[in-house]
C-alpha cells in the first residue's frame, strides 16, 4: 500500500515552541510524546505539522519555525491562538471538561458555555490552517481531544481527503458521557472522519454505545477486526490501537554503561533498599495519593518490610495553571510528610519524593534501579511509564504493578500484577506479594511483559492507524483487510528526505 500524497498531521501544539523572552521569540522543543511516536513514521514519508506554537504570530516566530523545518521531512504550519482562546479553549474546554469527564470524573467538569463557543471556533481555525497546507491526495492525521471537531469543519471547507483522529485519552461510557450538554455534535463530528482510533477495545466500544444511545440513526456495521459506522451514507471505521514506545531504544539506552553505572550507585545510596518506583504527571488521574496511602497500609500490615523496602515518587509538575492541580500537589506532599513522619527511623526514609522533571538518563536509571513499577491511574489511556519500565528490564527481574482502568493493563495483565486502584489494601498486598515473588516467577513475567512491548511498537502503531485510515479511500483497495496490531510498511515517497518545508 502507498501513501501517494503526504501526511498532515494536526495536534493542538507542534513540536517546536516559540517563547516571547528578553530580546525576541525564541525556539524550544515542546513537551509531549507525540513528536517521539511520530518520528518512525516520518521516515517513510514527507508532509506538515500543523499546530500551536506557542507565541508564533509574529513575521519573526514565522521565520524561526521555517528555520527549524529545514532538514526535517515535514514543514510547521502555525495556528495563531490567542491568550483568551488558550485559556477557554485548552484549559476551559479541553481540561476542565473534557479530560475529567473522558477520565470518569464528572464532578471536576466545568461545563461553562463559552468554552464550548472557543472549542467550536479554534477546531475551525485548526481544519482552517489543514485545509491550507493539504491537498486531494494527503492523509490528514488529527490527535486527541482537542481536536474533536474538526472533521466536521473539514468536511464544511468541502475537503474530501482522508482524515484520521485519535483518541489518545479513554472514552467514557454512556452514563459519563451523556452529561456532555454538546454530546451530539461532537458523536456526529468524530463520525467525519474517515477513521477513528482508540487505544483499546474498552474505549472503542463505549463509543460505540454512546452512539448507540445518542444518535441511534447511525448504522454500526461490526466487520473484521476493525468496525465500521455509517451515517447519513458515510462511513466511519473505527479501531483499536494501542500507543506504543520505542522499545529498542529505550532498551538499548537502559542498557548503556552510564545508566548502569548510575543505577547501581542509585541502589547503593539506598542500601539497597526493595525500591518501588511511582512516575507519573501531578495529575488526579494517577491515582498518586491511593498509592501513598496504600504504601502506608503496607508498612502498617508489614512491620517487617519497613527498613527494607522505600517508595520512589517522581511527579512531574503539570498543569500549573488550573487549580484542581495545585490543590492536588498540597494533598500529595501533605500525605508524603505524614507517612514519613509516621515511619521513618534512623538510616530509613520511607518515601523519597521528587517533583520535577527527569533527564531521560535519569529517568532510565531510576527504571533501572527499581525492584517494582508501580501505577495505580484510576482511569488513564495507556500509561507509557509502564511500557518504558519494561523496555528498561534489561535483566529481566521488575515487576509490573498495574491499575485495571489503564489502558496498558489491557496488554501487559498477563505478565503484570493487576489491582483495582481504589482498593487499597489490594494495592498493599499487591506490593507485598511482588516483595516475596521468586526471583524464577519475575523473570518469566518479565519476559512475557518485554516480548509484548517489543512486538507491538511505537512505530507498528502508526503504521497500523495510517493504513487503517488508507483503506477507508475508495480508490485504495487493499488486497486483504488491514489488522489493527499488522504492520504495512508504507512506501518511500521520492524525496521524501530532501522535503524542505510545505
Ligand atoms: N516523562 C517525562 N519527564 C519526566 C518523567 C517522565 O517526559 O520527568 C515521560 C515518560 O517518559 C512518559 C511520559 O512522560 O513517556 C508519561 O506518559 P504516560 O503515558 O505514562 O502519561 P501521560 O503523562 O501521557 O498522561
Amino acid at each position: 500500500m502507498t501513501l501517494e500524497g503526504r501526511l498532515i498531521v494536526v495536534s493542538n501544539r507542534l513540536p517546536v515552541e516559540v517563547k516571547h523572552r528578553g530580546g525576541g521569540p525564541r525556539l524550544s522543543r515542546s513537551a509531549g510524546g507525540l513528536a517521539t511516536a511520530l518520528d518512525s513514521i516520518w521516515r517513510f514519508t514527507h508532509g506538515s505539522w500543523v499546530g500551536w506554537a506557542g507565541s508564533a504570530d509574529s513575521e519573526r516566530a514565522n521565520e524561526l519555525l521555517a528555520k527549524a523545518a529545514r532538514g526535517r521531512p515535514y514543514g510547521f504550519k502555525a495556528v495563531p491562538l490567542s491568550r483568551d482562546e488558550i485559556s477557554k479553549f485548552y484549559s476551559g474546554f479541553a481540561n476542565e471538561i473534557i479530560w475529567p469527564l473522558f477520565h470518569d470524573m464528572p464532578s471536576r467538569c466545568n461545563f461553562d458555555p463559552e468554552y464550548w463557543e472557543v472549542y467550536q471556533r479554534v477546531n475551525r481555525r485548526f481544519a482552517q490552517a489543514a485545509v491550507e497546507v493539504t491537498n486531494g491526495k494527503d492523509v490528514i492525521w488529527a490527535h486527541d481531544y482537542h481536536l474533536m471537531l474538526m472533521g466536521r469543519y473539514l468536511r464544511e471547507a468541502g475537503k474530501m481527503t482522508t482524515a484520521g483522529f485519535f483518541l489518545h485519552i479513554p472514552f467514557p461510557a454512556p452514563d459519563i458521557f451523556e452529561k456532555l450538554p454538546w454530546r451530539k455534535t461532537i458523536l456526529k463530528s468524530l463520525l467525519q472522519y474517515d477513521m477513528l482510533g482508540f487505544q483499546t477495545d474498552r474505549d472503542r466500544w463505549n463509543f460505540v454505545s454512546c452512539l448507540e444511545r445518542i444518535v441511534p440513526e447511525a448504522e454500526s456495521l461490526r466487520e473484521d477486526p476493525c468496525m465500521s459506522v455509517v451515517l447519513e451514507g458515510r462511513r466511519t471505521r473505527v479501531g483499536t490501537f494501542p500507543i506504543s514506545i520505542a522499545f529498542e531504544e529505550f532498551a538499548n539506552h537502559a542498557a548503556s554503561r552510564d545508566v548502569e553505572v548510575l543505577s547501581n550507585q542509585f541502589r547503593h545510596e539506598l542500601s539497597n533498599k526493595f525500591l518501588v518506583l511511582g512516575v507519573d504527571r501531578l495529575d488526579y488521574t494517577k491515582g498518586i495519593p491511593e498509592r501513598l496511602r496504600a504504601f502506608r497500609i503496607l508498612l502498617r500490615r508489614y512491620p517487617e518490610l519497613r527498613h527494607r523496602v522505600t517508595l520512589l515518587q517522581v511527579v512531574v509538575p503539570s498543569r500549573e495553571e488550573i487549580p484542581n492541580y495545585k490543590d492536588l500537589r498540597r494533598e500529595v506532599e501533605l500525605l508524603v510528610s505524614q507517612i514519613n513522619g509516621e515511619f521513618t527511623e534512623g538510616g530509613w526514609v520511607p518515601i523519597h519524593y521528587m517533583h520535577r522533571n527527569l533527564t531521560r538518563k535519569q529517568l532510565l536509571t531510576y527504571y533501572r534501579a527499581a525492584d517494582i513499577a508501580l501505577i495505580t491511574s484510576l482511569k488513564d489511556g495507556m500509561n507509557l511509564v509502564a511500557k518504558e519500565f519494561c523496555a528498561a528490564q534489561v535483566d529481566e527481574m521488575g515487576v509490573v504493578i498495574i491499575s485495571e482502568f489503564a489502558g496498558a493493563s489491557a496488554e501487559l495483565q498477563h505478565g503484570a500484577i493487576v489491582v483495582n486502584p481504589n482498593d487499597l489494601a489490594g494495592i498493599a498486598e499487591a506490593i507485598h506479594r511482588a516483595c516475596v515473588m521468586p526471583v524464577e516467577e519475575k523473570r518469566a513475567r518479565m519476559r512475557l511483559l518485554r516480548d509484548i512491548v517489543r512486538t507491538y511498537s511505537v512505530q507498528n502503531w502508526a503504521e497500523a492507524f495510517l493504513n487503517a485510515a488508507l483503506s477507508t479511500r475508495p480508490d485504495v483497495q487493499p488486497k486483504e483487510a488491514p489488522t489493527e496490531h499488522e504492520a504495512i510498511p508504507l512506501t518511500t515517497p521520492p524525496g521524501a528526505r530532501e522535503q524542505k518545508i510545505a
